[in-house]
This record gives C-alpha cells, structure tokens and sequence, in this order.
C-alpha cells in the first residue's frame, strides 16, 4: 500500500476536478481507504438547477471519540495553462515543489490526512481506538450547494456523531505552522436601492434626483461602526463594492440608484440582528425624505468559533513539534466549509501554505507534505492517547 503523501496528491492533481467535474478524484481515495478497512460511501447529491455532485465519506471504527478529517477535491480552473511553468495537472516535482492545481487547496491536504492515517492504522493493528473518518466533498470551490453541508446532514441521518473535525485548509499564511483557523466571520451581502423621480436635467424640481441621496446614505452607512471587534474576532465590516445608476443620458435625472455592499460580521451578530441593525440605521439616515431599501440576499454564511480549548491545544502540540512554531488561532479570511461543520462539531483548519492557491504554478514545498502528515500524525497520537 502506498502510504505516501507526495504520490497521493500527484495521483489527486491529475485528476481535472474543476467543479463540478471529480474526474476520478474521490476514486484514488476510495481504492485508498478500502485497502486500509474504511466503510466507504460515495454519494451523489443533487437539486433542481445545479450539478449533481459526488462526495465520500469514509469511516473505520465505531466507537467515540470520532475524528474526521474534511475536504474537497474539487478546484478552480486552471487558468491559463500556456503561462504555468509545469503543466496545470501535471502534479509534477521540480526543485523541491509539487507543482499543479489543487497541489495546496487542498488535494496536498487531503493527501496529508490520507498518508497520516494510513500510517497510524499500519501501527495500531488497522484500527483506532474510536473512529476516523474522512468527509470528502466535490463542491467547495463554486456554489457549495451539493457538498459539506449535504454530507452532514447525511451522516447525521445515519445516526452518527462527530466529535472534532479538522479541515485541511490551506490556513497558514507565510509558512507551515503560522496559523490555525479556528473560527471564521459571517458574511452578507445587500443592494441599497433608492428611488427618486426622472426628470430633464435643466427641470431639477420637477424631478428627485436620487444621485445625492445614495451619496449621502453610502458614506452614513459606511462611517459608523458595526462595532468594536470581540474577544476572537476583528471588528465588523460593512463595505461597499458597486454604484449603478445606469444611466446613459446626461441630460436625463435617473429614477433610481443602486449600490451594493457586503458585510464581514463577528459573533456580536448573527444574519437577522445584523440586517435590522443596517436596516434602522437607513431608516435614521433616510429621515422623512429619502426612499430607500436594502434588497438583502440569502446567505448561508454565518460567523462561528470554535473556543480555545483541549482539542485546540493538542493540534498546537502537534503543530510545534513539527514546525517548532507556535501557531496564531486566527478568525480572519474568507468562508470555508468549516462554517457548515462548526453547526455539528469543533472544527479547527490547519493545511498547507496558501500563497500560491488559485493562482498560475500553484505549488507545494514537497517538505511541507512531508511535514503536515507528521503534524496530522501528531494530532491522531495526541487524539487517541
Ligand atoms: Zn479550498
């Protein structure tokens, strides 16, 4: 059996899974898992207007604790593929990199958590004392409507019960072992629409000119606080992103102005607290004259944390042995699935380095895979212990 991190994730990048493709993905890990005892399920999940999606999951024991590490195979296109050094799928080593899409978020992850636990079955006689499970998903990277937060609503149907979770993210920022991303903001997005009356531009009292008044409401809502940060997490932010009038005439007042905007919130707030927040803000700024709304659009994007706890300090544990660093538990950056799993279970991210995701050569120092199988391997002993 092949137990080796490099291998599997070169096995992983050449398979082209841009979403919603798998491209044989879930397959390297489902030959993988078998071999090594795993009850595997591969699953397909579907809605009207979406692509059907594959996932895995993948569990060996069954008994607590229950472990499980997460990911997604699928990625984002390559690009262009004229401008990489190695080919986009290639999975090719030169000069110390793996090279290829996917090589850090997250197949090199996956790989990680793969080799990890292979190793620690070979030295344990197969088994775990609880369980390990690997929660896969080919939808992470597009609308992540099929994916994670589907699997989980699957396995809970089954009766079974996560205890902790790790997301193989690429979570640290300059170097392996830099960052554990324990929790992340929540976020929404809105359109604040005002209306005015047309008009020539030479009649202006025969018209209301809602340029001004959107002017007026985007910088009342951008200037004041959402509030002042919280114990894990930087201070809410409300930003706008686009101004559109449409308007292709000069000589022609528009009736309506519409800006959107999205908000990165902490937990002093959830989705309902904060939209009736910005909602009588704009009440307050519109005052008598102005008509105005926000067009709030659906999120499931909500803000979580998993607490400085004994599961944090075993993954810092591991992570200093390795690295000898000790990691920032951080909240900052983008949503992830960890927003889904946090609903069942502690989840922690830790994976590779993330500079180079989503870019043209994105690649991986092989030594880093090296080093977050034994930093994975130090979690199971740590876990089990
Ligand atoms: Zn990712």
């Amino acid at each position: 059996m092949n137990y080796d991190a490099i291998s599997i994730t070169r096995d992983l990048v050449r398979c082209p899974s841009v979403t919603p493709a798998d491209a044989g993905a879930l397959g390297v890990l489902e030959n993988l898992l078998k071999a090594a005892g795993f009850e595997v399920h591969r699953v397909t999940f579907g809605e009207p207007g979406t692509a059907d999606i594959d996932n895995l999951y993948a569990r060996i024991g069954d008994s607590a604790p229950h472990i499980s590490f997460a990911g997604h195979t699928d990625v984002v296109p390559a690009g262009d593929e004229a401008a990489w050094s190695h080919g986009a799928f290639s999975g090719e080593v030169r000069d110390g990199f793996l090279y290829g899409r996917g090589a850090v978020d997250m197949k090199g992850g996956i790989a990680c958590s793969l080799a990890a636990v292979l190793q620690y079955l070979a030295d344990h006689g197969g088994k775990p004392k609880g369980s390990i499970s690997f929660l896969i998903t080919g939808d992470e990277e597009d609308i992540s409507v099929n994916g994670t937060i589907k699997l989980l609503q699957w396995v809970a149907a089954r009766g079974e019960k996560l205890d902790h979770c790790v997301l193989g993210e690429p979570s640290n920022v300059e170097v392996l072992g830099d960052c554990i991303k324990v929790g992340r903001r929540g976020s929404q997005s809105g359109t604040l629409v005002v209306d005015g009356v047309q008009g020539h531009v030479a009649y202006p009292h025969r018209a209301a000119n809602p340029v001004p008044d959107i002017s007026r409401l985007i910088v009342a809502l951008s200037e004041e606080p959402l509030d002042h940060g919280s114990a894990q997490f930087q201070a809410s932010n409300l930003e706008f992103t686009s101004v559109d009038v449409g308007n292709t005439a000069s000589n022609v007042i528009p009736a309506q102005a519409r800006a959107k905007f999205n908000i990165r919130f902490n937990d002093n707030h959830n989705h309902e607290t904060l939209r009736a927040l910005v909602d009588e803000r704009l009440a307050k700024a519109c005052g008598n004259r102005i008509r105005a709304r926000i067009d709030w659009q659906p999120s499931n994007s909500n803000v979580f944390v998993t607490k400085p706890g004994a599961f944090t300090d075993l993954a810092v544990s591991a992570i200093e042995e390795v690295t000898g660093r000790k990691p920032e538990l951080s909240t900052s950056g983008g949503t992830s699935d960890a927003r889904f799993i946090s609903s069942y279970c502690p989840v922690i991210e830790f994976g590779l380095v993330g500079q180079t995701m989503h870019q043209v050569d994105e690649r991986t120092p092989v030594s880093d895979l090296e080093k977050l199988t034994k930093i994975y391997r130090g979690v199971l002993d740590r876990y089990f212990a």
